[in-house]
């Protein structure tokens, strides 16, 4: 059993905060992993998380405490789940994509393109290299709705539960990843191919979220089995409080949906917590997964079968404390939560070819054999 990592990251201020409150903060550091919160109506308040990135931190500090552990885990069998949450323009894209994944500027690589390169780093450095094969699906959640970011045809994944393979996303695109360069040009179509939606939609990317899922599969010499794990890194929609954006029609009802999952997901939090302090005493707590679909894809890695990452992105200008506020006792709540991840195998699955991304023939992205888990 070991506890779920909890970060919190606060980026630098924003013009706009600057103009609203200038250079003033609600932070007070105390050191590496403690700080206090300054909230003017509800007072002062101190947390304790394993790690607190500043705003001097840099993204490559982010992936090596929070990310390289999980993924070398993931290489050898482990699940993972790297999670991002706070309020819309906290820093939880940037934390995952940086100034987008095929950027040059190396120092602002986010942990998506990290996570390509060590997975590949290590892959390709194997005796076994030809043993391994690394898949990557792409999802997003809007209003409730699961949709296939590398096949906008799919606008309706179905989630399903299977004896051997758990909660799987029914017939969603999987594309093997060949190396560094064609997996971000790969991740790259799904994040235009989600502002595509967004634009035809009229939303924006932090009333959804998104779900890049890699399974990475071992075969093992004289095993008939296949060491396999699943990677799941997790860009949340934002979580500020309905009342403040002054929604109405459509944009309420959006946030009314995103209010539904993440409550679902602090549902299940609170259970998960309330879970892990009374282990042993016999009594079996009930698990809302169900309430949304969120929280239902999540329920393998959550339910503790994942080394499990979140990271609290938080503004620091006194003008968004008491979302801060709201953010951190998220972090602090979840992290209670104990996980006992294992090495997972599995049989020979059936996979079936459906339609790949070609990855290095030309720029027009070309479909030509995924393969599918059926
Ligand atoms: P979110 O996804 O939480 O809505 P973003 O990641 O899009 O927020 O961040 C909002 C803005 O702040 C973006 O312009 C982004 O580039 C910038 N930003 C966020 N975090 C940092 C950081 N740690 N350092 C520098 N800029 C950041
Ligand atoms: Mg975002």
């Amino acid at each position: 059993m070991s506890k779920i990592t909890v970060c919190a990251r606060f980026r630098p201020l924003i013009a706009r905060e600057r103009q609203e409150r200038g250079d003033s903060f609600c932070i007070e550091r105390i050191d590496d992993d403690a700080f206090l919160l300054k909230d003017e109506k509800e007072g002062e308040f101190k947390f304790n998380f394993d790690k607190v990135f500043y705003q001097d931190s840099e993204q490559a500090d982010v992936y090596a405490f929070m990310a390289r552990p999980i993924v070398h885990d993931v290489l050898t069998g482990i699940n993972g789940i790297i999670i991002s949450y706070g309020q819309t323009g906290a820093g939880k894209t940037y934390s995952m994509e940086g100034m987008g994944v095929l950027s040059t500027v190396k120092s602002s690589e986010g942990i998506l393109a990290r996570t390509v390169a060590e997975l590949f780093a290590h892959v390709s450095s194997s005796k076994e290299y030809a043993d391994y094969s690394v898949k990557l699906s792409m999802v997003e959640i809007y209003m409730e709705k699961v949709r296939d970011l590398l096949d906008l045809s799919k606008d309706n994944i179905q989630i399903k539960e299977t004896k051997s393979q758990g909660i799987i996303l029914h017939q969603i695109t999987e594309i093997l990843l060949t190396d560094v360069e064609a997996a971000l040009r790969i991740l790259s179509t799904g994040i235009t191919n989600r502002a595509v939606g967004e634009t035809q939609m009229n939303l924006s990317s932090s009333r959804s979220h998104c779900i890049y899922l890699f399974s990475v599969l071992h075969e093992l010499t004289g095993d008939k089995r296949k060491k396999c794990a699943k990677l799941m890194l997790v860009d949340l929609a934002g979580s500020e409080k309905v009342e403040k954006t002054g929604a109405e029609g459509k944009v309420l009802e959006e946030a009314k949906m995103i209010n539904k999952s993440l409550s679902a997901l602090g549902n299940v939090v609170c259970a998960l917590t309330r879970s892990s302090k009374s282990k042993g005493d016999g009594k079996e707590n009930h698990i809302p997964y169900r309430n949304s679909k969120l929280t239902r894809i999540l329920q393998d890695s959550l339910g503790g079968n994942s080394r499990t990452a979140l990271l609290c992105c938080c503004s620091q200008s006194p003008a968004n404390a008491s979302e801060t506020l709201s953010t951190l006792r998220f972090g602090a709540r979840a992290s209670h939560i104990k996980v006992s991840p294992r090495v997972n195998f599995t049989g020979h699955r059936q996979m079936k070819t459906v339609g790949v991304l070609s990855p290095a023939k030309d720029e027009s992205s070309e479909y030509v054999g995924a393969e599918v888990v059926e």
